[in-house]
């Protein structure tokens, strides 16, 4: 591990103006960060302990209705605010379905939306790896890619986002607000994560020194808090990374859908927003037909970058899964293995 400064701002003032510095890295509760830093895979010359910003670990709810959740606010602490969970509950069935109860207690929200993908060779430093080092290539190409992208991958780069929390924030329009060294500015969530193209080192549209401040969901976004659902396809059913996921959301009336939203995990460089599905389900009857086109739709661009052409047909499923899902009803109380497409099983209920 290199050698690096260490500061403990006390305002976000502060925090913004020591990240100036070249090679500053914000540290929120480091579960990613310091493992990162421990394998030499990112060397920050300054970490920027944040967790000292007491203004950033709030939940909100503004004179609209918007839900404001401070930056450093804890995975755990908000998937368990009975509040949040009822009006957002396949957010907080995609918190609970991430790592384990130790890393969700530590974990943050700032923290989990720039977490880094966990392409192993980006971890090896003995390997090539375009997103570690620009120009060295790319590994995971002729390698071990079964988990890799089936959507939005180049050539330079097959990587997936590997977040949960951040494919219902996708889908119910979740907005990221950022301070840095420019001021103040906001970006959909759709919009935070960029595509490799030829430039996979570049995977936000965060400039240096920028720091995640809060995440708001839209009050609109509650409309389908009666029929939503997060589900995850893992290798376990618990401490394991999405193979693939899906988030649904439809507000139905008198059997039809009025409006849907869809979103995949583990299928790209950032959470995917299925919309020309959501388009087509609008108006439509919330039966298998509607959904199965709606998931060919969503799954239209799909092709494989190695040994994960299984991920597409598994995804199609996954989402028709997630639609009726949805469509039964969200559960009035968290599913005992949250998220998981085997967890509807009567009797193994726990309070969210
Ligand atoms: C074994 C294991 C299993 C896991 N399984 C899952 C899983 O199934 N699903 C899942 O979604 N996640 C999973 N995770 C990832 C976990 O959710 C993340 O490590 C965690 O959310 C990161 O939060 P943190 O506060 O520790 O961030 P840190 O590690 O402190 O930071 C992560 C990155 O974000 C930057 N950062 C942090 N906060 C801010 C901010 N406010 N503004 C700007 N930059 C910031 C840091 O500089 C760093 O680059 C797993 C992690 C581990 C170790
Ligand atoms: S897929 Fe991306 S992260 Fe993985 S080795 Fe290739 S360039 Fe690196």
């Amino acid at each position: 591990m290199n050698r690096f400064d260490y500061v403990k701002p006390a305002t976000v003032a502060e925090a913004i103006a020591a990240a100036a510095a070249p090679g500053a890295a914000y540290l929120a509760s480091g579960t990613n960060l310091l493992d990162l830093m421990k394998g030499n895979v990112v060397r920050p010359a300054r970490l920027v302990d944040i967790t000292g910003l007491k203004e950033l670990t709030r939940i909100e709810t503004s004179g609209n209705g918007d839900v404001r959740i401070g930056a450093l606010v804890r995975n755990a602490d908000l998937a368990y605010d009975a509040s949040f969970a009822k009006d957002f509950p396949a957010v907080a069935e995609a918190l609970l379905s991430g790592a384990s109860a130790q890393l969700r207690n530590a974990a943050t929200v700032g923290g989990n939306l720039l977490q880094r993908t966990r392409c192993a060779y980006f971890y090896d430093t003995a390997s090539a790896c375009n997103k570690r080092t620009a120009g060295s290539g790319c590994d995971a190409r002729d390698g071990e890619n079964s988990q890799h992208a089936v959507l939005g991958w180049s050539e330079a780069c097959i990587a997936t986002n590997p977040s949960d929390f951040c494919v219902p924030l996708t889908a119910f329009d979740a907005i990221v607000e950022i301070e840095g060294p420019a001021g103040r500015r906001e970006v959909s969530l759709d919009a935070l994560h960029l595509l490799p193209g030829r430039t996979p080192e570049r995977e936000t549209v965060l400039v240096p020194g920028e720091m995640i401040v809060a995440v708001r969901l839209p009050a609109a976004a509650r409309a389908f808090a009666g029929h939503a659902r997060y589900l995850k396809v893992r290798e376990r059913n618990s401490y394991a990374f999405a193979v693939v996921s899906t988030a649904a959301g439809l507000v139905i009336e008198n059997g039809s859908i009025r409006e849907a939203r869809l979103a995949l995990g583990g299928v790209a460089a950032k959470p995917w927003r299925a919309r020309e599905a959501e388009t087509l389900l609008a108006g439509q009857a919330a039966d298998a037909r509607a959904f199965e086109r709606a998931a060919d739709a969503a799954l239209r661009d799909a092709k494989p970058s190695g040994d994960n052409a299984y991920k597409i047909p598994l995804a199609r499923q996954l989402i028709v899964r997630a639609l009726q899902a949805a469509m039964q009803g969200t559960p009035a109380r968290m599913p005992a293995l949250p998220a998981s497409p085997f967890s509807s099983v009567p009797g193994v209920l726990h309070d969210a």
